[in-house]
């Protein structure tokens, strides 16, 4: 109760927005101020020393010596000007977030003096101290790949994302080195390294499609040439905010991120008066916070709102290419973790915190982009005869068509198994919505009839590819319609020109998903390209029958897919099984998707994962996934012994006294003999359950063998963590609220 009148009482934190001449700073003018990005690097590098560098990271060059230690002079000064005293190699281990180790720029000159040793203090940071630092790797996820005494690791500066500074303690600051992680024998150890490949093989295979197509390209004003594509990314984060004091009374928050039971309040998402609703003062102060930071960091947020469930939001930024973009989610992540704190609040990313309301998903909005800045997935005024988009989007049809099982890996994981599969998120089943347009655009290729007409012929209108609507109220302007519809339900849908992974966990990392995403994309456009070549003859670019004749086989391949119905439907499922399409609705199986020949031989062969590699991936993962169910069965189990049991215990108690002494009164005892009594078989069960639980661990902890530690985890402990929880909910709404040892859902979302 206290903390209940503590949460209410509590102000915002008062924060100063950045201000100017006693106005506030436009976000432009502080935008990225704490990146050392290229344009301060040309500033402050020798111009040789900077076409160099920028030479080398286009040529995927290893930059040299001098360049090293000339970039490393300039960082130093920069980033010691703002504060800093220390810098670190910041990576990504397989653990969805980041991880760091700080070195101050401190170093001791020796001299001779007249036979005596002097000492002086400098402040140096030197070219191969930016390039590569050695963390002790031991203890980082490995999957086995290197035993505890060849522990060597190596953080390598990742040069295509920018070092930036954080905030240290005391007014200092931190300077950030972007780095990969990889083994004494170059084997990727973290997302980032895997990342890149994929990103390098899908533009290679990209840009080899682009060059068959030759100049000409029906549908498209921009020339064709073009030597770097990479792929776009947006991630659109979702996450629950709730008071800290609060928080702090769940132990089943702390330690496993989401409630292990609890019921709904009376009143939670039913009158749907949350999303998009007016956003909490308090909750706003922290937003604003957290932008605040990230745009000194580069990091491009551009949209916040009210989500679905009680106490959720979303923040959205504006795209980037996905390295940067997997760079500034896992910051953005960061800092609003830490802002939060400073409101008092405490912000959870686990995908499903709360039984019965909608959980967190990000969505991935992902594309591929030329140089120019042409969007491949643009399907412009007349996409039926776009022949370019229709190719790529055959492309990546067939990826979701050859390797969906394997992209629903790429989002497996214990927390994210509550979404996939329970009501309001995607089903296992990875199938991709184009809407009523595009499909129609495939199926008359397929079946060599006239497009149907869609709305309005307006398609020159606002909108490329959309058709304009009439509002029939005078004074509102006419607006650009989409090329399609929404539908919400399905895992992977066209959204007007680019593709939304919306299965995709709120809480990790998106770069496993997209390394997946890439090289199933990459792989199709290897076959396409191919098959276009033996079309062509020697024809040096393909004619547009060559272009239909191929795109008219993979539209027959990939059409198991495609659809635009309700995915949640029960229907869906019957009917994904008919076509062959895997529903998977469990992490073991899902990972299992890693070890399948089909895909892990595609992972090789595209160089992304050696089979090494690919295997340790899968040791992390299935432990990840059975330690995670391990350590919530073990948090409820001594939850209910050590809180709830004994709560029930005294409200029995009290329920027993009264009783008795009403009937030694010769009043009427039954009112308080019958709430006692309907209490009794669920504490009974209860006790049972948690026994049986107990039990389920001490089996589970013995277990050496991998998959049989992920299957118990799922088959077993799983489902005796929902019995147990069942009985433990309903004691939730039988005893009396005073004796009850945690706050409940109505308490934890309460508005703020
Ligand atoms: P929607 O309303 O369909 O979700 P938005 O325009 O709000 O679309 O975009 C959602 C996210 O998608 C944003 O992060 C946005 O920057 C991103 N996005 C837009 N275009 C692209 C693209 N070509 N590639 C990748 N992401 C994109
Ligand atoms: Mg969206």
């Amino acid at each position: 109760v206290n903390t209940v009148t503590e949460t209410i009482s509590r102000e915002s934190r008062n924060v100063q927005y950045p201000q100017k001449n006693g106005k506030v700073q436009w976000i432009s003018e502080i935008f990225g101020q704490n990146v050392f990005s290229l344009n301060e690097m040309s500033k402050r590098l020798p111009k040789p020393i900077y076409s160099t560098f920028l030479k080398q990271i286009r040529g995927n060059e290893i930059i040299d010596k001098t360049t090293a230690d000339a970039i490393a002079h300039a960082v130093k000064v920069w980033a010691m000007e703002h504060g800093a005293t220390h810098f670190t190699h910041w990576f990504q281990p397989q653990t969805d977030s980041t991880a760091e180790k700080h070195d101050s720029f401190l170093t001791l000159k020796s001299t001779f003096r007249g036979g005596y040793e002097e000492t002086t203090a400098l402040d140096t940071f030197s070219g191969s101290q930016l390039l590569q630092s050695e963390p002790d790797a031991s203890s980082f996820p490995s999957g086995g790949m290197r035993s505890t005494f060849e522990a060597r690791g190596y953080t390598v500066w990742d040069t295509k994302s920018p070092m930036f500074l954080q905030e240290g303690p005391h007014g200092t600051a931190i300077l950030y080195i972007p780095s990969v992680f990889i083994s004494y024998n170059g084997e990727a150890l973290d997302e980032k390294t895997v990342l890149l490949r994929s990103s390098e093989i899908l533009a290679k295979t990209t840009i080899e499609l682009l060059d068959l197509l030759g100049p000409v390209n029906e549908g498209t004003t921009v020339s064709y040439h073009s030597h770097h594509v990479h792929t776009t990314l947006g991630t659109e984060q979702e996450y629950f905010l709730i008071d800290r004091g609060l928080y702090s009374l769940r132990p089943d928050l702390k330690i496993t991120g989401r409630t292990l039971f609890g019921g709904l309040p009376p009143r939670h998402q039913q009158l749907e008066d949350h999303y998009f609703g007016k956003i909490p003062t308090r909750i706003l102060a922290a937003m604003s916070e957290c932008e605040m930071e990230l745009y000194k960091l580069g990091v491009p947020v551009k949209t916040r709102h009210n989500e679905v469930a009680p106490a959720q939001f979303e923040l959205a930024p504006i795209f980037e290419e996905a390295m940067i973009a997997v760079d500034h989610n896992l910051l953005t992540m960061d800092v609003l973790h830490r802002v939060a704190h400073r409101h008092k609040l405490k912000v959870l990313f686990h995908e499903k915190p709360f039984k019965g309301v909608n959980g967190s998903g990000k969505h991935c909005n992902w594309s591929m982009s030329t140089d120019t800045g042409e969007n491949l997935l643009e399907p412009t005024a007349h996409p039926e005869t776009n022949y370019r988009f229709l190719l790529f989007l055959v492309a990546i049809l067939k990826a979701l068509a050859d390797h969906g099982g394997l992209l629903r890996a790429g989002i497996a994981s214990a927390s994210n198994e509550h979404r996939l599969g329970a009501h309001e998120a995607p089903p296992g089943i990875i199938s991709a919505f184009l809407g009523d347009h595009l499909n129609d655009v495939l199926d008359s290729i397929e079946q060599d009839r006239p497009l149907k007409k869609f709305g309005s012929s307006e398609f020159h209108s606002v909108r490329v590819g959309g058709t304009v609507l009439d509002l029939k109220v005078a004074t509102l302007p006419n607006i650009a319609r989409d090329l399609t519809d929404r539908n919400r339900t399905s895992p992977f849908a066209f959204t007007g020109n680019k593709f939304e992974f919306r299965a995709v966990g709120s809480k990790q990392s998106v770069s496993f998903p997209m390394t997946l995403l890439n090289t199933a994309v990459a792989s199709s456009l290897q076959y396409i390209n191919a098959d276009l070549k033996k079309q062509m003859g020697d024809k040096k670019f393909a004619s547009t029958e060559d272009k239909i004749t191929i795109i008219k086989k993979y539209i027959k391949e990939t059409k198991k897919v495609r659809f635009e119905g309700d995915n949640y439907s029960e229907a869906w499922a019957e009917e994904a099984k008919k076509r062959g399409l895997p529903n998977i609705s469990n992490c073991p199986d899902a990972f299992a998707q890693l070890q399948d020949k089909h895909n892990s031989d595609m992972l090789n062969k595209l160089g992304v994962f050696s089979p090494g590699e690919l295997n340790s991936r899968y040791h992390i993962l299935m432990e990840k996934y059975a330690k995670d169910i391990q350590i919530e069965a073990e948090t409820l189990r001594t939850m209910v012994v050590q809180h709830i049991l004994p709560s029930t215990f005294a409200y029995r108690r009290e329920l027993a006294e009264t009783a008795s002494l009403l009937k030694s009164a010769g009043s009427d005892s039954s009112p308080e003999a019958n709430a006692l009594n309907a209490l009794s078989p669920i504490v009974v069960g209860l006790q049972k359950a948690a026994a049986k639980l107990e039990e389920a661990v001490d089996e589970f902890i013995n277990i050496e063998d991998i998959d049989e530690l992920g299957k118990a985890a799922h088959d077993s402990l799983f489902v005796r963590m929902e019995e147990t929880r069942s009985y433990a909910d309903k004691l939730e709404r039988l005893v009396a609220d005073k004796h009850w040892p945690f706050p409940k859902y109505a308490e934890l979302f309460l508005n703020i």
